[in-house]
């Protein structure tokens, strides 16, 4: 390491500034901090630790991995103290695993809570950065992480007279802490994602009224919720290095095995069975039935069509049901939620559901939601209007690489980086589960750890040859985006016209696909061989 420059008056210096205190920047400090010895400090925006579980208290939060594997894996220590209660852990459940976490390791030491990052700049003559925040801060350091997470930015549509509404709004991202009380109100909810799915069930059991608009109907499996037995967790616990090593070797994080045979393999008979169980048993594993559920259009129709039939069978009104039913798009193509009765909702008396793509919105307006048919009167409206996925944490950061390039402009076709890891022109900028990498086509905490260790063992590698910087080549760059792309192409993905994997949702958003869809292991192994090659693609100094 070359020696520290002179810091410009009021700055704090550290080896490392990590943005964000959830999975991912918690993890990082302690590699860092624990393992190197380096002098980091975490930057994070709420007044408590937990990133997007800090933030998303919506009704029915619940995590969609199971609790058993949606933790980290690197402290046997950790994970024999601590036992999940239910399957699907709720939110409140995930914050205290974190804080459990954060105690253990004596993380919260060196985490500085409501700071908001307002920019950051790199000075290529002293390889540093400058890191400014809201509250007038400034921290200079060689290493700069965003641990900021994929979907934390909000989008909030921008309906004409919202500032209008003489009720109250939320976005589901963005959740009051005290929680919001629905009693006796009229809600409006839009949005029916993976959030929208969770909400709306427990919305409609408390408030006088719901009514949902949906713009893009949506396929969901039941999730199937249940407490933890005993037996189970101690099975569990007994059996962690197998698990890890199964979410290692596969392609979306989770330690189950994606069946071998093809949809169009089977008779109609047995496949029916097969979905048959796999809606039984319930959660995500549904779309490993098949292995070709995803690269298959006629093997994806499938799985479509029996979603379609339960929908069918399960909404007792036919016309609600035909406008609840997908038909833009095959299962999985965007991001499958999964429900706790969610369905059965709309049997609800006092629900209602609102087709967009018939009666689009005009306006909210001081009662409440206009379309283009009538007004809806309301006096709550829920956005479950998901996020700017990916790209839009580490925009809203107003990071500025060599000679003082903003990475708005460097990204203004789409994200380029090399690995998900790094983006050329910003050497040693990190960022963890960046656009082009796995990520959230993954189990979050595992892809998060694999990313951290590969961060982790690029500094050291740095430290112990004497170098100061580490920066993705463009070519390198180049040669990612354009594998990333394949990688998406080789699958039914991209068919999903308004999926934010796409930046679909988001309007004016550079429509490409960012995460990487090659596998999780596949993308393991990348990794290692880059690293093993000396740093392929990396430029170092
Ligand atoms: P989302 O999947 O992007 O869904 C947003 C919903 O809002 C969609 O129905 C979308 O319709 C609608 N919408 C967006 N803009 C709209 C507009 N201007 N007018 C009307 N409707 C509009 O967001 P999300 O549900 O928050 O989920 C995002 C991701 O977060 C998930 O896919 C998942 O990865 C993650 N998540 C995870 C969990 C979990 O593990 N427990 C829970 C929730 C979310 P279109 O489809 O037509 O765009």
């Amino acid at each position: 390491m070359a020696a520290a420059a002179p810091k410009p008056a009021g700055a704090q210096v550290f080896d490392a500034i990590i943005v964000g205190a959830g999975f991912s920047g918690l993890y990082q400090l302690h590699k860092l901090r624990d393992e190197l010895g380096l002098n980091v400090r975490v930057l994070e925006k709420g007044d408590g630790i937990g990133g997007t579980w800090f933030w998303n208290r919506y009704p029915g939060a619940r995590c969609d991995s199971e609790s058993y594997y949606y933790c980290y894996s690197f402290s046997p220590e950790i994970q024999q103290e601590w036992s999940w209660t239910e399957r699907y852990p709720e939110h409140p459940e995930i914050r205290r695993y974190l804080d459990f976490v954060a105690d253990r390791l004596d993380l919260n030491r060196d985490i500085q809570l409501s700071t908001t990052v307002t920019g950051a700049r790199f000075d290529g003559a002293r390889s540093l950065w400058t890191v400014d925040t809201a509250g007038g801060e400034r921290f200079e350091t060689r290493f700069l992480i965003t641990a900021v997470g994929c979907l934390s930015a909000a989008n909030i549509p921008k309906f004409d007279g919202l500032e209008s509404f003489r009720g109250s709004w939320y976005h589901t991202g963005a959740w009051p802490r005290e929680g919001v009380d629905f009693t006796g109100k009229r809600v409006g909810q839009i949005g029916t994602g993976s959030t929208g799915i969770q909400a709306a069930p427990v919305i409609a059991a408390e408030a006088a009224h719901l009514t949902v608009f949906q713009r893009t109907a949506n396929y969901s499996i039941p999730a199937r919720n249940r407490p933890m037995t005993p037996e189970e967790t101690r099975a569990i616990k007994a059996s962690y290095p197998e698990i890890w090593e199964k979410a290692r070797a596969g392609t979306n994080g989770h330690p189950f095995d994606v069946a071998a045979r093809s949809a169009l393999s089977v008779s109609d008979e047995e496949r029916e069975a097969i979905y048959e169980q796999a809606w039984a048993r319930g959660g995500l594993r549904f779309r490993a039935s098949f292995q070709d559920i995803l690269a298959d259009k006629a093997a994806n129709d499938t799985a479509s069509d029996f979603l379609r039939r339960k929908i069918a069978e399960v909404v007792e009104d036919p016309e609600v049901a035909e406008r609840l039913t997908p038909r833009d798009h095959g299962f999985a193509t965007k991001r499958p939620p999964i429900d706790t009765a969610y369905f059965e909702t709309f049997n609800r008396d006092n629900v209602l559901l609102v087709d967009l793509k018939a009666e689009p919105i005009v306006a909210v307006t001081e009662r409440g939601i206009r379309t283009t048919a009538r007004d809806y009167e309301l006096d709550i409206i829920v956005f479950a209007t998901g996020f700017d996925a990916l790209t839009g944490p580490l925009l809203a950061l107003n990071i500025e690489g060599e000679n003082g390039l903003p990475l708005r402009q460097a990204w203004a076709e789409g994200p380029r980086t090399y690995l998900g890891l790094q983006v050329p022109g910003f050497p040693n900028l990190f960022t963890i589960t960046g656009p082009g990498s796995p990520s959230v086509l993954c189990n979050m905490p595992i892809a998060i750890e694999q990313h951290v260790d590969w961060i982790t063992a690029a500094i050291r590698h740095l430290r112990e040859h004497g170098l100061d910087r580490i920066e993705a080549r463009p070519e390198a760059a180049d040669a990612w985006v354009e594998h990333v792309n394949e990688a998406a192409n080789a699958t039914l993905l991209p068919m999903a016209a308004s999926s934010w994997y796409l930046g679909a949702n988001v309007p004016g958003k550079p429509r490409v696909f960012m995460p990487y869809a090659g596998g999780f292991a596949r993308y393991i192994g990348i990794c290692n061989e880059v690293t093993g090659d000396g740093y392929r693609g990396f430029a170092l100094r």
